[in-house]
């Protein structure tokens, strides 16, 4: 897989035909061509997914290491992701005008946890 260029800032690398432009779609997320310029191709997803699969482990680290910034804001912050990430969020409160069909998924530790509306 081409590596991906923080220039593109999430852009996508493919050059259009038309003028041979850069193209201005985001890539599919791990990838760097969007979804116009062969994303959606199934290689395509796969390369992606191990991609960011492979960033999972150094996420942690850094997360782990933000734990203990010395901005408390910072720690805090990390901190707050790290236990909502391992426990779960806390509930929060969802207002409706009670014509709108609100469909929620939770996901908690890989598992899929579907509530009724
Ligand atoms: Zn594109």
């Amino acid at each position: 897989m081409e590596r991906i260029d923080p220039k593109r800032n999430g852009r996508c690398h493919a050059h259009t035909k038309s003028t041979g432009a850069l193209c201005k779609y985001p890539a599919v997320p791990g990838a760097t061509v969007c979804r116009h310029h062969g994303g959606g191709a199934p290689q395509v997803r796969e390369k992606a997914s191990a991609y960011l699969m492979g960033l999972a482990y150094p996420a942690a680290v850094k997360m782990g290491e933000l734990i203990n910034h010395r901005n408390g804001m910072i720690a805090l912050a990390a901190s707050k992701d790290v236990m909502d990430r391992v426990i779960g969020k806390a509930v929060q409160p969802v207002e409706s005008d009670g014509r709108t069909i609100i469909e929620i998924e939770f996901v908690n530790r890989g598992r899929v946890v579907e509530h009724d509306a």
